[in-house]
Parts: C-alpha cells; structure tokens; sequence
C-alpha cells in the first residue's frame, strides 16, 4: 500500500526526531573494514544481487571520520581491539555498531585467551546479528532492523554518554 493510499487526508503529521531518524537511516555510510570470514559475506551485499545502495548505503567511508555504522564483521581478537576502539571514537556522532556473527557477538567457537568474547566488551552494540556466517539477507535484514531503530530512537547526543559507561565497565572488568 502507497503511503497517499495510507494518508486519505494528504496530512502526514510527524515529530523532529522521526524526520531526524529518516535523515539519518536514508545515509548511512559503513566504515571499511572486516575482520575475519564474515566480511565476505559483508561485502556480498555491496554485489548487484543484494544491492545495499538500494538504502543510500553504497559507499564504504575508507576512513572513519565520515562513517556513521561500524559493522564488526568477523572475530575481534586481544591485539585488534584497541584498534576496533579507535576507530569507533574516530567515528563522528551520531554512531552506531551491528556485531556480524556469532564471533563478533560472543567470540563464538574461539572461547580462548586470543579473542574477545563479545565486541560490545570494547563498544557499544546496537544490533546483534546470529550466525557462521550471517547470510547476506541476513545482514541486509539486521541493517532494515536497525533503521527502524534509528527512526523510533535516533540517538542524537546521548551515544557518547553510553560509549563513556562501556569504556568504563571495560576498565574495571
Ligand atoms: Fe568466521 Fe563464522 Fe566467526 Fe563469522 S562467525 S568470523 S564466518 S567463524
């Protein structure tokens, strides 16, 4: 159904924060980076069979300072994640982060002294993503899932804060 078949008045009413929240899902650039298998099926999605450029998400920033979604695709290893740190701080407000696979979401098979068992010990998580490896629709389905996020909630100004309590919980674990 057509949003003017929704709307037989022609009057779409809406507050500042929804229209922010669609600003910002409608241009949503990833940073360019993978860290393990995972990021095959990642960059699947930048393929015209999946085609993510259909959510204005085409262009992977190659630096972080204009990327806006950080997609932890692959396992976080000790030696990475201060790495994975810097680039989330690098990254400007507002920001958010989806945890591709179960390696990047709880260290999944690698339960050893070398991995990072969940990335959300270094950043914060918006959106967990299931699997070994996560199919492309899956993640085309976890982006769609965090768009609608960002529209109900669109985290201007209070990320910081949460980014602040993770680092903290980090230092004190
Ligand atoms: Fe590789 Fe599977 Fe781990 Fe993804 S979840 S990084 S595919 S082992």
């Amino acid at each position: 159904m057509g949003v003017e078949e929704k709307l037989p008045s022609g009057v779409l009413t809406a507050n500042v924060s929804q229209v922010a929240g669609y600003l910002l899902k409608t241009s949503m650039w990833p940073a360019t980076f993978g860290l393990a298998c995972c990021a095959i099926e990642m960059m699947a999605v930048g393929t015209p069979d999946y085609d993510i450029a259909r959510f204005g998400m085409e262009r992977f920033a190659a630096t972080p300072r204009q990327a806006d979604l950080m997609i932890v695709a692959g396992r976080v290893s000790q030696k990475m994640a201060p790495v994975v740190r810097q680039v989330y701080d690098q990254m400007p407000e507002p920001k958010w982060v989806l945890s591709m696979g179960v390696c990047a979401s709880s260290g999944g098979m690698f339960n050893n002294y070398a991995i990072v068992q969940g990335v959300d010990h270094i950043v914060p998580v918006d959106v967990y993503l299931p699997g070994c490896p996560p199919r492309p629709q899956m993640l085309l389905h976890a982006i769609i899932t965090l768009h609608e996020q960002i529209i109900k909630e669109p985290h201007v100004g209070n990320r910081a804060e949460i980014a602040r309590k993770v680092e903290q919980a980090a230092l004190n674990a």
